[in-house]
């Protein structure tokens, strides 16, 4: 991999470049290095999406064509972070693929996991962070009942439990978990490229927005119902050749309840893994009312 953090939880997430970036960051402390039986130092840090400890290669020894990058430590060796768990690992893109298995959705059957409950709970701690960045990456304005409908899927849907689900991508999953939803009556961000597509179509007008000056309202432009659903789907990860993790999710917007009919928007969100967790340890944000909701809706 090819990123790290240096904290569990949401915390923030660093790229591995150079040994000079890398003690820049520890500032010092010698818990983030360990020794080699070769004698050379190798970095340690947490994963970025599972929390697992990672051992940081290529940084004090030069291993031949390779750039420095991390493995996660599975032999029990570097666990002067944090222990590795097995649970953890299956829901991480970095896991070998064998390894992640298929989760019965039973919640009576099977309890939640100790890191189904931290996403819960990170889902809990940080739910106004949540509805801020997905205000700002898409296009949709997030009311309180929208917010309160994302909370409710994700739990309903057993978000936390799906195999792909980490701390980077939490939003997204949260939007994934929704399904289908009506776009008539919501706000749309203005001069995006989904404003402007609804823009150009003769029975959708676009109105002034009361809750945000910066969204506009979509309504029937004839007042007769129409039919225009959002939808956010086809959330795929992988890791490429880089060791980069290629994370996307699609959104569309259907006019019709013909399955047969091809979206009449389209649009693809790519995800970066390092942008989730870092907006949260930089935006200085906090609304009581949307964490009051997390509270009362997601159960520990
Ligand atoms: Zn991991």
């Amino acid at each position: 991999m090819n990123c790290y953090k240096l904290e569990t939880g949401v915390s923030k997430v660093y790229k591995i470049t150079t040994r000079e970036d890398f003690e820049e960051n520890i500032k010092g402390n010698k818990k983030y290095l360990c020794k080699g039986t070769d004698g050379y130092f190798r970095g340690l840090g947490i994963c970025p999406l599972c929390d697992n400890p990672v051992r940081i290669l290529s940084l004090y020894k030069k291993l031949e064509n390779k750039r420095p990058y991390a493995l996660h430590c599975k032999d029990g060796n570097d666990e002067k972070l944090v222990s590795f768990n097995h649970e953890k690992y299956i829901h991480c893109p970095y896991s070998n693929p064998s390894a992640r298995q298929h989760f019965d959705k039973s919640i009576e059957k099977y309890p939640m996991t100790e890191f189904e409950k931290e996403l819960c709970a990170a889902v809990k701690n940080n739910f106004d962070k949540i509805v801020r960045f997905i205000l700002d990456k898409t296009d949709i304005y997030i009311s309180k009942a929208f917010a309160k409908n994302l909370l409710e899927q994700f739990y309903l849907n057993f978000g936390f439990r799906n195999s792909e689900t980490n701390f980077s991508n939490i939003p997204w999953i949260m939007l994934y978990c929704i399904g289908r939803f009506n776009l008539v009556g919501r706000g749309v961000k203005s001069g995006s490229s989904l404003w402007n597509y609804l823009r150009k179509r003769n029975d959708i007008k676009l109105s002034p927005f009361e809750y945000n000056h910066e969204y506009d309202r979509i309504e029937s432009s004839t007042g007769k119902f129409i039919i225009l659903e959002g939808c956010f789907y086809a959330h795929t990860q992988r890791i490429d050749g880089d060791d980069e993790v290629i994370e996307k999710i699609r959104f569309g917007v259907a006019d019709s309840k013909d399955i047969n009919k091809d979206w009449a928007y389209k649009r693809i969100y790519s995800i970066d893994i390092t942008e989730f967790q870092n907006f949260c340890k930089e935006i200085n944000y906090r609304n009581q009312e949307l964490l009051d909701l997390a509270k009362d809706d997601i159960h520990l």
